[in-house]
């Protein structure tokens, strides 16, 4: 298990398993705390073949260098970081995905989390990342026809992909909650369960290029609602900011904000998440070096 250190006590943490051990117990000198965030999203790419109504996700063409990639990776894992999460654009349109996900199981004791449409997860892709990546991320904002006409892609293929993903991966569902989605929330979590999904991430629209999101009051109110009258077996989780009064667990009150989580875009630029403005270019100092100036700057 990979340990971490931090305001809240002793942190132990199973990637193969997902386990958490925490031994809260444990008064760690602060100048022994772990200096990267907890977990970090990078985005491999801003590349994508979808073109989702709601997609925030930058449209510059920009990729990340492997070898930097690496690199920061590696100082991560040295600095107490638990796990990375890939996503983009779509990360499995990054060339290297394979050979970086292998360089994260064997040179570090990182989790690797991936968020992707699916699409493209072949027979040959999940041959080449399997025993490499420790969670999957599907994202599926709804079903059949609602499906359809957000993703533009066959709804049968993507339980296909399910399918053959959950053979091989820990496998959770993303979905996006708006307007044209809220309707479906009953069918997306039935499917989530039929198909063995751990867990289901629930994330209110954000308002991006020409499009208002989700925090319309009627939006936010019927997800709350839909969550309180929830009962089915898969494990629901809620997306920062979007918890308004549900009772949501919090087993790390010390790590908050950068200590708990930041973001690398396709640009090597690090954030608080993807969806702050304000950021700091991983240069060759580093990403601690990169937190430090974002901390500094008040981006707490
Ligand atoms: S799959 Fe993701 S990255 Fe691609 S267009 Fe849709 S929301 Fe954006």
């Amino acid at each position: 298990m990979k340990r971490r250190v931090g305001p809240d006590g002793m942190h132990l943490f199973d990637r193969r398993t997902g386990l958490n051990v925490l031994f809260d117990e444990a008064d760690v000198p602060e100048e022994q705390w772990a200096r990267a965030p907890r977990q970090v999203s990078i985005a491999l790419t801003n590349a994508c073949d979808l073109a989702c109504p709601f997609c925030y996700a930058p449209k510059t063409a920009a990729v990340l260098d492997a070898a930097r990639l690496c690199a920061w990776i590696d100082e991560l894992d040295a600095e107490g970081c638990l796990g990375v999460g890939f996503g983009g654009g779509e990360p499995t349109l990054y060339r290297r995905l394979p050979q970086v996900c292998r360089h994260v199981a064997e040179r570090t004791d990182l989790a690797v989390t991936m968020t992707t449409h699916a699409h493209r997860f072949t027979p040959q892709l999940i041959e080449a990342l399997a025993g490499t990546v420790n969670f999957v991320r599907v994202s599926v904002d709804g079903v059949g026809t609602t499906y359809e006409k957000l993703r533009n892609r066959s709804f049968a293929v993507l339980v296909q992909r399910l399918a053959q993903i959950g053979e091989a991966f820990r496998f959770g569902i993303n979905c996006v909650v708006n307007d044209s989605t809220l309707a479906d929330l009953d069918r997306v979590a039935d499917l989530a369960a039929s198909t063995g999904a751990a867990e289901l991430l629930l994330l209110a629209e954000r308002p991006g290029r020409g499009h208002p999101g989700s925090s319309r009051p009627h939006v936010t109110a019927a997800l709350h609602q839909w969550i309180a009258s929830y009962h089915g077996p898969v494990a629901l989780t809620i997306g920062e900011g979007d918890t308004g009064s549900l009772l949501t667990a919090q087993p790390l009150p010390g790590e908050m904000e950068l200590r708990a989580y930041a973001h690398i875009d396709a640009a090597g630029t690090l954030r608080r998440t993807s969806y702050h403005a304000a950021g700091e270019p991983v240069d060759d100092r580093g990403i601690i070096a990169a937190l430090s100036r974002l901390q500094q700057k008040g981006v707490a």
